[in-house]
């Protein structure tokens, strides 16, 4: 039977990558794994599989009874609804540890660095594997992506020089020019709807039995979005009715300017306001130097739930 690889829902390219990572990795280790996914890739991820030559996962949205490996979360909500009855063999993840649990041991690859590909790596160096040159270019891309070309403070040194060793694997001389290429792509914002905005990146997470949804948007020059506040707010409201959520957070991340604007809609703006510091006006605030959702929001968010 074939164990199934594959990372959170609304996969980035992090989850995509890393499902073809570790599935590469595990097979050249004598396992039969088969990278999967949970739902559609974004234009980011389609731009690293194109360059690379990569092949789309297989769409995986129930796996009761399966053998599964997970990458980029270990948050319950994150997975497909039957994840309990699957059998989870291992985790390669950098985010907090969130509420998964297994009935059997398993492999815990979790580290705080950039990207769950850099995990992936050092997996590879560990057990003295080759990368592939086009597997290397992806995983190259998976952490630009996720590091945000290495300015996002979730970034160490770590992935840095894994950056540098997957690079000359696939003979990419200036890596950060084609991060920059990538993130142009992922800043496209023309002819998207605001729901298709709002769920670009979005996470839902459980604090405390309240339900808070945040989205983000890394983008060379948010102004682009400038005329459309309105509109995406009132689709946040709208989400936030559907889904039943406390609050519906937006972070448009500006990564030239290196800050966040954040849209709040919230049963409770002051929680918003006392986890940063700030006072939000029209359902609004600049923060400054933020980067990372992971890191730099919900740790000040999930205490005041
Ligand atoms: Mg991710
Ligand atoms: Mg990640
Ligand atoms: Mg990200």
């Amino acid at each position: 039977m074939s164990t199934y690889v594959f990372g959170h829902r609304n996969p980035d390219s992090d989850s995509i990558v890393g499902a073809i990572s570790l599935s590469y990795l595990k097979n050249q280790l004598g396992e039969d794994c088969i990278p999967a996914r949970q739902g559609d890739i974004s234009a980011e991820t389609e731009f690293i599989l194109n360059k690379f030559g990569g092949k789309l996962p297989v769409l995986k949205t129930s796996v009761a009874g399966e053998t599964v490996y997970i990458v980029d979360s270990t948050d319950k909500i994150h997975f497909q609804d039957d994840i309990d009855e699957a059998t989870i063999l291992g985790i390669f993840d950098h985010h907090k540890l969130g509420d998964l649990t297994t009935d059997t041991p398993l492999e815990a690859w979790i580290r705080p660095v950039g990207c769950s590909n850099t995990v992936i790596k050092e997996a590879y160096d560990h057990y003295g594997v080759a990368i592939p040159k086009d597997i290397a270019g992806m995983m190259m891309m998976a952490i630009l992506s996720d590091t945000v070309i290495f300015k996002s403070p979730t970034c160490t040194k770590v992935d840095t020089k894994a950056v540098k060793e997957l690079a000359k694997i696939a003979e990419i001389e200036d890596y950060k020019a084609l991060g920059m290429e990538m993130f142009i792509v992922k800043s496209a914002v023309n002819g998207s709807t605001a729901r298709e905005l709002n769920t670009r990146d979005y996470k839902p997470f459980d604090m405390n039995g309240s339900m808070v949804g945040v989205n983000q948007l890394e983008m060379i020059d948010i102004s682009a979005l400038d005329d459309r506040k309105y509109e995406i707010l009132e689709d946040m409201k709208k989400m936030k009715e559907e889904d039943g959520l406390h609050t519906m957070l937006v972070l448009l991340t500006d990564i030239m300017k290196e800050g966040s604007q954040l849209l709040c809609i919230s049963d409770d703006e002051s929680k918003i306001e006392a986890a940063f510091g700030k006072k939000l006006h029209n359902n609004q605030v600049w923060l400054d130097g933020v980067l990372s959702r992971k890191k730099q929001v919900i740790p000040f968010v999930q205490p005041l739930f």
